[in-house]
């Protein structure tokens, strides 16, 4: 595998040889019992114990490996180098049947926990620009393996939507010395047409120009420009937690799939990079999770890839929708 660049959108695109699935014939090798079936623990909790609630492992079939160094090279006017990065799987529960949107107060604390630790470790390795964390539930998301996890990609470069974002934070920052995201939500709040839930720390809502139908982020209400600095405490880990869960029951009335993103700020101490690059980013960023609920029969939304089409019912019906959906209890 290696990553090239296309000349024309500037995005790195993963050219995949061969299939990265996991291939389990029947046995889950994420349950508890089947550890001889993973690589070793990277993250484990609690540590030392008979059992464990939360490990994460390194993906045994990569996108990304571990290993040298990314070689950026030229071919022509082309750009390419090598798919060095990380890809480690996070299982936040040993129960096969328990998905996030069910789990106790404590699970989702530890879950989020595990993630805060492993993105800062991973932002540690200076060859590595950005560290995303990802869900795809269900079938229809291209789901691999049965047991409810995550995923966490570190990589050499900026993913395109990331940098989409940091490029209209850096400019709204520029003009008006105000972070987009904190007017976003602001915004979301005063008028709470598209607001869905929130708490104290955190809003669910439908954006303004949603791409898929019941799209629903969840951000800080203060800023803060980095997930894996901010979230560290048990109060807003708990806090987080309830609002994610109710958000992925509330979705679970209009949405059997989902994709689930984490956009939190690059790593800035990666090499090389504009010195001045970065200079605002902890004003100008602000993290949030991004959740693409895949809905059947409205599949016209991700087909048209040129500009989003987005079906209906438009955010303001959507987030009307998902406040009246009484999230059923864990
Ligand atoms: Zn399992
Ligand atoms: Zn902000
Ligand atoms: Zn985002």
């Amino acid at each position: 595998m290696e990553l090239r660049r296309d000349p024309i959108t500037q995005s790195w695109v993963i050219q995949q040889t061969a299939e990265a699935s996991w291939a389990t014939s029947g046995v889950c090798p994420l349950c508890p019992g089947n550890e001889f079936l993973c690589p070793p623990n990277l993250y484990v909790y609690p540590y030392g114990g008979p059992s464990w609630q939360v490990r994460v492992i390194p993906h045994r079939n990569p996108i990304y490996q571990i290993e040298g160094d990314p070689a950026r090279r030229a071919e022509g006017i082309y750009d390419k180098m090598r798919n060095i990065g990380a890809h480690e799987v996070v299982i936040e529960n040993p129960d096969h049947r328990l998905p996030l949107a069910q789990f106790s107060d404590d699970q989702a604390t530890q879950a989020l926990r595990a993630y805060a630790t492993r993105i800062t470790d991973l932002k540690k390795d200076l060859r590595f620009r950005c560290v995303t964390l990802f869900q795809n539930v269900g079938p229809e998301a291209g789901q691999d393996l049965e047991h409810p996890h995550s995923e966490i990609t570190a990589t050499p470069f900026i993913p395109r939507r990331l940098a989409y974002e940091l490029r209209a934070g850096q400019g709204h920052y520029r003009n008006k010395e105000r972070c987009l995201f904190c007017d976003i939500v602001k915004q979301e709040l005063d008028q709470q047409v598209r607001a869905v839930a929130w708490n104290d720390l955190f809003v669910a809502f439908c954006p303004f120009a949603s791409r898929v139908p019941y799209e629903t982020w969840i951000m800080p209400i203060y800023h803060h420009a980095s997930f894996e600095e901010d979230v560290t405490s048990a109060g807003k880990q708990q806090q987080l937690g309830r609002l994610l869960k109710s958000t992925l029951r509330r979705l679970s009335t209009v949405a059997t799939a989902y994709h689930l993103v984490l956009h939190t700020s690059p790593n800035v101490k990666a090499r090389p990079s504009r010195p001045d690059a970065w200079q605002t980013l902890a004003e100008d960023y602000h993290w949030h999770f991004e959740i693409l609920p895949i809905i059947l029969g409205k599949t016209r939304s991700y087909s048209f890839k040129e500009v989003y089409f987005n079906a209906p019912p438009p955010p303001e019906v959507a987030a009307k929708d998902l406040r009246d959906a009484e999230p059923p209890l864990p």
